[in-house]
């Protein structure tokens, strides 16, 4: 089944069961709270609050979404991309954890020709909270093999705001890809971070009201009122299932971009480790990217545009990394846009603008790398021979300078060096940028008040108007 199709299901299978559907907000999160839509809970945040009332007592949606958090997984685990599509479903006061888990298991094991996803009960996993007697009835009442019921602490399962107010467990959904990946969950764990479990879904119980507390130990002062359900399943793992790939680069939606790098760059994919690596970061940035501009994203130093442009930059350099110097964007983003607009037709509908936006970046990245890396290799030369035999750094001095004259990024200079095996003396860094921030903020302090440091010039007038002693004399018009 295609991605298109998986997602198509999802709000075809909810909709006959008397949900609304909504559709994805924008990827810029409309809570000011954060940057970006992380969650198919976000746009509902007011309504699992009860700040306000729901318009609908049952809604889903399948959300696009960009975790940063993730950005140094993408390609060296199976499953996480900067950009994925979260789908959701959401009871605001009406089913709760036994509609839930009825819901969850139908869909994930109903055959594909009745409408659902044909996974295998038996392999289905699910980690509830140890207190959560509700919840492990539902799950052996539908079906749940009781052996696959992993019992977790508050620590390891509870959701919460980090603030007194709702709180309360998931159940998460996993899936037993098999003996090939790994050895059989034993002693009550199924190990997310693992490649043989993968975790597909996630259903947050909100139940509880919470009272003030670190961490998870806050006391659970009672039931709420009005109960929601929050739920979120990963559009691409359940892909990369369906699909029998190992891992969500490999799924339609992005393996095509993988594919047209290949071509530009001669590398085989599923040759040798770190270059697949670097194929699965081109392919998953090159959709973020392309998903981020369309909805409204364009390059800057600061919050999304910097996001924005960190996955551009890295994108270009693993390229440079896989051998290819030339541009290659305008090969590898309408590869993406043709696998996306299937499900989002704007990538198309705008796509001259977002091509400008991404290929005005690249060309002023290459010409900042080309500056900067001769540069950048004077001073990893330099940082080895003062080194000699032991560990070679690169002084904050050299990285400020990078920074500064030459428009290279603390991280762009800090993944460069570890590349070289060098490291970077980055609070040395920090402590310069932070003098240069002051200064700048003297500076534009003193052009808005008015108020610089004028005492140099006082002095000057003091002496030359004999109000600080014997006059002195002024002959700078006539000599040097
Ligand atoms: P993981 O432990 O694998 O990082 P998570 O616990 O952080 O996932 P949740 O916050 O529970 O994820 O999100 C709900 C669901 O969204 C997950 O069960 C997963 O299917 C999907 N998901 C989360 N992060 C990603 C990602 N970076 N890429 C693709 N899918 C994701
Ligand atoms: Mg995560
Ligand atoms: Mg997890
Ligand atoms: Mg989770």
């Amino acid at each position: 089944m295609r991605t298109a199709e998986i997602r198509q299901r999802w709000l075809d299978y909810f909709a006959s069961k008397d949900h609304a559907i909504a559709p994805s907000v924008p990827l810029i999160s409309p809570d000011p709270s954060i940057l970006f839509t992380i969650a198919g809970m976000v746009p509902f945040i007011p309504y699992i609050l009860g700040t306000q009332d729901a318009p609908w007592p049952r809604v889903a949606s399948v959300q696009k979404c960009i975790r940063t958090n993730d950005i140094e997984n993408v390609g060296r685990t199976t499953r996480h991309g900067t950009f994925f599509q979260m789908m959701g479903n959401f009871s605001f006061g009406d089913y709760f954890k036994q509609g839930a888990i009825e819901l969850a298991w139908e869909l994930l094991t109903t055959p594909q020709d009745q409408g659902g996803y044909g996974l295998d009960g038996d392999r289905l996993w699910v980690t509830i909270w140890n207190e959560d007697a509700e919840s492990a009835d539902a799950l052996v009442r539908v079906g749940v093999d009781p052996k696959h019921i992993v019992r977790l602490t508050r620590e390891e399962i509870f959701w919460d705001t980090g603030q007194p107010g709702p709180a309360g467990p998931c159940a998460e959904w996993h899936y037993d890809r098999g003996p090939e990946f790994g050895p059989e969950a034993v002693g009550g764990t199924v190990d997310p971070g693992g490649d043989r479990y993968l975790e597909i879904w996630n259903l947050v119980f909100d139940q509880f009201v919470r009272g003030e507390g670190r961490g998870k130990s806050y006391p659970l002062l009672g039931e709420l009122e009005r109960k929601a359900i929050d739920t979120g399943a990963g559009l691409e793992r359940i892909a990369y299932l369906l699909q029998g790939k190992n891992n969500l680069y490999e799924t339609d939606e992005v393996f095509p971009v993988i594919e047209r790098a290949q071509d530009l760059t001669g590398r085989r994919y599923g040759a040798v480790e770190p270059d697949d690596v670097r194929l699965r970061v081109v392919g998953d940035h090159v959709r973020s990217s392309l998903m981020l501009v369309a909805d409204g994203v364009t390059p800057s130093n600061e919050g999304r545009g910097y996001v924005l442009r960190r996955l551009l930059r890295r994108t270009v350099r693993s390229m440079r990394l896989l051998g290819v110097e030339e541009p290659t964007l305008q090969h590898l983003l309408p590869v993406s846009r043709d696998a996306m607009a299937v499900s989002y037709p704007q990538v198309a509908t705008d796509f001259d603008r977002i091509a400008q936006v991404v290929y005005g970046e690249e060309e002023a990245f290459l010409r900042t790398l080309s500056a900067g890396t001769t540069i950048f290799e004077g001073a990893v030369g330099r940082a080895r021979t003062a080194a000699g035999t032991g560990p070679a750094v690169l002084t904050g001095e050299q990285a400020f300078a990078l920074h500064d004259t030459y428009g290279f990024p603390i991280d762009l200079t800090l993944e460069m060096a570890s590349e070289h095996g060098v490291s970077v003396d980055e609070t040395a860094f920090r402590s310069l940028m932070q003098a240069q921030r002051e200064r700048a903020r003297a500076d534009a302090l003193a052009k808005k008040t008015g108020h610089a440091d004028t005492s140099a010039y006082q002095q000057l007038h003091a002496a030359l108007s004999g109000e600080a002693g014997a006059p002195v004399q002024f002959v700078g018009y006539t000599d040097t």
